[in-house]
Order: C-alpha cells, then sequence, then structure tokens
C-alpha cells in the first residue's frame, strides 16, 4: 500500500509513524513545503537548545509521552523545574490562587486572598453555590458559560488569561464545548460549577503535568524523523496542491502520483486548497476557521537584573489590562537547563485573536516594548538584555469559535462522503496541543487504513 501524508508538522508526522507501524511493508511519503515539525522548533540560542514554540506537552493527554516511549526518548524527558504561576493584575504580580480548574476556583476562599478579584467581583463569584442551576443546551462561549456562574471578574481575569492564553484566543469566543469540555459537562450535570468540580480538581492526579525532552522538542522531532526514514519513509520539499479520488480507488496527487491513501497534516486553509476539487463543502468548512497570530521573544539578562520570584514559572496578563505582553515564562527557573548559572531567561509571548499589535511592531520596538513591561511588572527598569531572539508565529493557533465541533464534524462527513481514504489531522480540528495533534495523525492514519481500498 502507497499512503501520503501532506504536512510535516507533529500531526502529519505522527501519522507517518502510525501508518508504517500498523503496515510495515506500505510505503509512505510526507510532503513538507517548509520545516519539519512545523511549529516544534528549537533553535540555539545563547549555545543551548532553547524552544522558539512549544516548550513541553500535556501528560494527562498520553500521547505524546506514548509516542516519546515508542522513540526511547523517555528517559530524556523532563518535567518544569517551577510550578506555580502569577498574574499581572493592579499593577502586581499576584499567585494564582490555588485550586483552579481551567480558571474557575476550586474554593472562593481563595480567590478572596489572592487579591485579584474586586470584594463585589469576589462576592458574585461566591453566587454559584446558591444561584439555580444554568441549563445549557447548545455550545457557549467559554465566558458566558463562567459568567453566568461566576459572574465577569472570574471569567475575564482568571479564566479569559488561562484558557484564552492556551489558544492565543478570547473567551467571549471561544467555544466551551471545544475547549473546556469538562467544564461545560460539570456545568450541565450540577447546579454548582464550583461544587462539581471539587472532585475533580487536579491536585489529586499524580506525576508532573508537563515534561519535554532534555534538547527541547526539536528533538521529539528530529529522533522521529530519523526513525521514519529509517521505516523506508520519503520526504519531499513541496506543497501538496490538490487531492483527487482515483478511478479505481485511492487518490491522486496534484494530477499525478497515485496513492491508496492521504492523511492531509497541513493546516486548515491549506487544507482547504488540497480537498476544494474533491469536497468543495468540506473545503468551505475549513475555511471558516480563524487563526491567531502571535510572537515570542526570548531574552538574556543578568539574573541580579531580573528578580524572578522563587518557583514560579511565569505570569498570565488578562486581556482587560491592556497590556500588549500576553504572558512570560521565567524560563531559568521554569528549564534551569537553559541558562547558564548568573543568567536569566525570559519569554515573553504578544499577540492573541484580533490583537496584531505585536505583529504589527518591528522587532526593535517589540522587544523595546515588552522589556519595558517586563520591568514594570517586576517593578524595575531592566537593564539591556544581553541577548534577544524574535519568533513571529503568523496565523498559528486556530481560533475553535462557538458551534467549531458541529463544524469540524460537518467538514469531516463531507470529506468521507467523497472519498473515504481521505482524512484531516492536525491542531484546526479537535485540539491543538501536541498530544491531540499526535493522536488526531495516528487516527487518521488508521481511517486512511481502513478505507482500504488499494489502488488498481
Ligand atoms: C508559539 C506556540 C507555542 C505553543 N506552545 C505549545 C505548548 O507549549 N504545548 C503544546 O502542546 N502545544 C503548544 N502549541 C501548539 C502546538 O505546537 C501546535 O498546535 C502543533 O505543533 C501543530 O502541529 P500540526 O502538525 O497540526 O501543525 P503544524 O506544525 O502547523 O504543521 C503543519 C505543516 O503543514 C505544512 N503545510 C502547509 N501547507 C502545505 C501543503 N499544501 N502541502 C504540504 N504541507 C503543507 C506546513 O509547512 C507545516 O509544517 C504552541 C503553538 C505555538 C505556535
Amino acid at each position: 500500500m502507497r499512503y501520503a501524508v501532506a504536512g510535516g508538522g507533529i500531526a502529519g508526522l505522527a501519522a507517518a509513524w502510525e501508518l508504517t507501524g500498523s503496515d510495515p511493508a506500505a510505503e509512505v511519503v510526507v510532503y513538507e513545503p517548509g520545516r519539519l515539525g512545523g511549529k516544534i522548533h528549537t533553535p540555539d540560542f545563547e549555545g543551548r537548545p532553547v524552544d522558539a514554540g512549544p516548550d513541553a506537552f500535556l501528560t494527562r493527554v498520553p500521547e505524546a509521552v506514548q509516542l516519546c516511549a515508542e522513540l526511547g526518548l523517555a528517559d530524556e524527558l523532563l518535567a518544569p523545574a517551577a510550578g506555580s504561576s502569577m498574574v499581572w493584575w493592579g499593577q502586581r504580580l499576584r499567585p494564582l490562587p490555588a485550586g483552579l480548574v481551567l480558571g474557575v476556583p476550586g474554593k472562593v476562599s481563595a480567590i478572596v486572598r489572592s487579591g485579584i478579584l474586586s470584594p463585589l467581583g469576589a462576592a458574585r463569584a461566591g453566587l454559584d453555590l446558591v444561584l439555580p442551576r444554568t441549563d445549557i443546551a447548545e455550545d457557549v462561549s467559554v465566558y458566558d458559560l463562567v459568567a453566568r456562574r461566576f459572574g465577569k471578574e472570574v471569567a475575564l481575569r482568571l479564566v479569559d488569561p488561562l484558557v484564552g492564553g492556551i489558544h492565543a484566543g478570547r473567551a467571549d469566543e471561544l467555544s466551551a464545548a471545544a475547549t473546556v469540555p469538562q467544564l461545560l459537562a460539570a456545568a450541565r450535570k450540577s447546579r454548582s460549577l464550583l461544587l462539581a468540580l471539587r472532585g475533580t480538581s487536579p491536585s489529586g492526579a499524580t506525576g508532573p503535568i508537563f515534561l519535554t525532552p532534555r534538547d527541547g522538542l526539536g528533538r521529539m522531532v528530529a529522533v522521529l524523523v530519523e526513525r521514519l526514514v529509517e521505516r523506508g519513509v520519503a520526504f519531499r520539499d513541496v506543497a501538496v496542491r490538490y487531492v483527487r479520488p482515483a478511478p479505481g480507488g485511492g487518490v491522486t496527487l496534484d494530477g499525478g502520483e497515485r496513492y491508496d491513501g492521504a492523511v492531509v497534516a497541513a493546516p486548515a486553509p491549506a487544507a482547504a486548497g488540497i480537498v476544494e476539487g474533491m469536497a468543495p463543502d468540506a473545503s468551505a468548512g475549513l475555511r471558516l476557521v480563524d487563526y491567531a497570530s502571535v510572537a515570542l521573544v526570548t531574552m538574556s539578562f543578568a539574573a541580579s537584573s531580573v528578580p524572578a520570584p522563587e518557583g514560579v514559572n511565569g505570569f498570565l496578563v488578562p486581556r482587560s489590562a491592556g497590556r500588549l505582553m500576553t504572558a512570560c515564562s521565567f524560563a531559568s527557573n521554569k528549564w534551569p537547563h537553559w541558562s547558564e548559572p548568573g543568567t536569566s531567561v525570559v519569554r515573553l509571548s504578544a499577540g492573541r485573536f484580533r490583537d496584531h499589535r505585536a505583529l504589527d511592531l518591528d522587532d526593535e520596538t517589540l522587544v523595546d516594548r515588552l522589556a519595558g513591561e517586563l520591568g514594570a511588572a517586576l517593578g524595575r527598569s531592566l537593564p539591556e538584555p544581553t541577548s534577544t531572539r524574535v519568533a513571529r508565529w503568523p496565523a498559528a493557533f486556530p481560533q475553535y469559535t462557538v458551534g467549531h465541533l458541529e463544524r469540524v464534524a460537518s467538514i469531516e462527513t463531507s470529506l468521507r462522503a467523497a472519498s473515504p481514504a481521505v482524512a484531516l489531522a492536525g491542531s484546526s480540528y479537535r485540539g491543538s496541543g501536541i498530544p491531540a495533534c499526535i493522536g488526531s495523525g495516528r487516527r487518521a492514519a488508521r481511517a486512511v487504513i481502513a478505507a482500504g481500498v488499494p489502488a488498481t
């Protein structure tokens, strides 16, 4: 059997891994016009491998841990050395209250003590315990779900930075069903969200929540590519333009080569073009997926000039604070192996859905503005950084807006009807974290194998 994979990000590479694992005799070609690994990129910074995009994966969604084990990388995985986070609110860095589930409080007393909410906002949050059940039949925005139970301060100051931060999105547009399904399920099941979540607090889970290879996520990609080459996978440095069902079964790529199946693991706008001719409805649906652009700036300073609070891995900046910065990672606290002793490396994020200010600035201005905001958060003026690196990620974060999952289901149905030998994978659909992308690549590979229409 011959299979094509369009897109060499982690989803496409995972699809190739599954295709060759499930069918060792399969011939697989991966088409990737850019960098293998896609959003995963670990160039050197001050002589050490320092991720310029994602820097760790969740362990509670097991696919990334599982893939690393299959690649023999289990012994290279590290957990962050610092575990607590803060919020920059009201001119001060404040500890995130304990027991939050995606920003939703487990205990009202903890959020009262944090000082992140006003007394009125904290009182409103407590009303969750006495308000009647909120009926939620359809998908709603994360903001709607949370604000109805806890009021707008919890929604804007805690949930928006946490959930919005994960997706570079806005809680008032993100789909609750797609981004916080556990909160939606709890709200549907129980009268009080607070009581419903008490039993699900992540504090009961064991082991680190995040892991990453010691040499960065690029190491996972490098080893995966090495193993794929050993399995005979071919890589072609070209973009796929279109896939069409072939007479007699299977598909053709760009009107030429014939395959028994194809996994389309390019981002939704590119996937829309690839399947347009064979499944126009699916293509139209794919074009509706919107994206946010972000910039990630890595800077290093003498450790004494950036006094990152001990044990703190970084801080979030609520959208309502109106800053350019969306988050700061005290990288030397989180990943001590990223810097020399006596040096402090920070990674500052800017840009979110409908906020292009950071992407519109040139590198120098962006660095100056973010360093200025970091100084303001720490209450001191900072010296010039010793090194800086700007990574721009245009249209990088798919926005799962309200109704996203229904739209994805209908895209998949249209595509399957056009050809079961073509399947979609990647961050645009059912989870944008690395484990979810790996899972989607592997599922798509299995679906394409199951379609099993041999080319004649
Ligand atoms: C700055 C940043 C930080 C992040 N942090 C984290 C984190 O810490 N943890 C986490 O779990 N996730 C994180 N994410 C999310 C995660 O990294 C991505 O969702 C995931 O890597 C996407 O993988 P993918 O394979 O779906 O897509 P991509 O990595 O985008 O790969 C798709 C590939 O398709 C290729 N392509 C495009 N058009 C075509 C075509 N016509 N033919 C063939 N190929 C094509 C592209 O060149 C690209 O390489 C982060 C993302 C970003 C941008």
